[in-house]
């Protein structure tokens, strides 16, 4: 690890793609510290940004981007760097807490109406300094009233869930417009929050197999994770042959 006191940043790639190798404390600090985009990376999306480089240009911009997920971990385990993964629903919240504590405020941008309202209350009801300034569900049409009325809410701290990499485009957007906030894309974290989706049980998470219960629980999901994911340890594999 290379994270010191001047916060610098410490990369390990991984298919082409810089990754950062804070641990989630210091994650939480440096996206508090540092304005810009926080991506929360995953196989599918090294998967499609390799075939789209306006999504790759997106992510190499990011001010900080984390192994979202055990394909990550592993993917870089293969590569030889020991990173532990940072679940985005978990650094979210973390980044609510630091900035609610720190009297800052914070925007909600993504899922259905009722989804991001009962998301924000429940956080009220557990965060009570949290000063939302701004909620909006992700069903919009007009992207750029939106990025207006969100700039106009100034706030410290934009949670973006609208599903990849639409949240990565909406911030690299708004990144251009509200310059002085930490901006992060969250999936399906609202639906979390909002308890419409349960998270996998703890043993689950520690063995490194939430995607497995996502997909049990949700077989929809299959499609979205394979071939990608198959193909991403292949790619991973290559990689580390070609480095030898
Ligand atoms: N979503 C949205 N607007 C859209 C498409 C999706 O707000 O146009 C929301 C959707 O309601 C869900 C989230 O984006 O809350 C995406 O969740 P998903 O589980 O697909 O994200 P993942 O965690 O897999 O990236």
């Amino acid at each position: 690890m290379c994270y010191n006191i001047n916060m610098e940043r410490c990369l390990v790639k991984i298919l082409g793609f810089d990754v950062d190798s804070f641990t989630f404390e210091e994650a939480v600090d440096y996206a508090y510290s540092t304005p810009g985009q926080v991506v929360t990376i995953n196989p599918e999306m090294i998967s499609n940004a390799k075939s789209h480089p306006e999504l790759a240009k997106v992510i190499s911009d990011a001010q900080l981007v984390v192994p979202d997920g055990i394909g990550v971990e592993l993917g870089l385990k293969i590569l030889g760097h020991n990173v532990h993964r940072i679940a985005g629903v978990e650094l979210g919240k973390a980044l609510i807490e630091k900035f609610s504590k720190e009297g800052k405020s914070v925007a909600f941008i993504g899922a259905k109406p009722e989804v991001v309202k009962s998301a924000v209350e429940n956080l009220k009801s557990e965060i009570p300094s949290l000063n939302a300034v701004y909620v909006k569900d992700g069903y919009f049409e007009d992207t750029d009233s939106v990025l207006t009325e969100v700039t106009d809410a100034s706030p410290d701290l934009v949670l973006v869930a609208l599903g990849h990499p639409k949240q990565e485009f909406f911030i690299n957007s708004l990144k251009q417009r509200l310059k002085s906030a930490t901006m992060i894309g969250l999936g399906g974290s609202f639906d979390v929050w909002a308890g419409y989706v349960k998270r996998a049980p703890v043993f689950w998470q520690k063995l490194g197999l939430e995607w497995l219960y996502r997909t049990i629980k949700e077989p929809q999901r299959f499609k979205r994770i394979f071939p990608v994911l198959p193909l991403f340890v292949i790619r991973v594999f290559k990689e580390r042959l070609c480095n030898i």
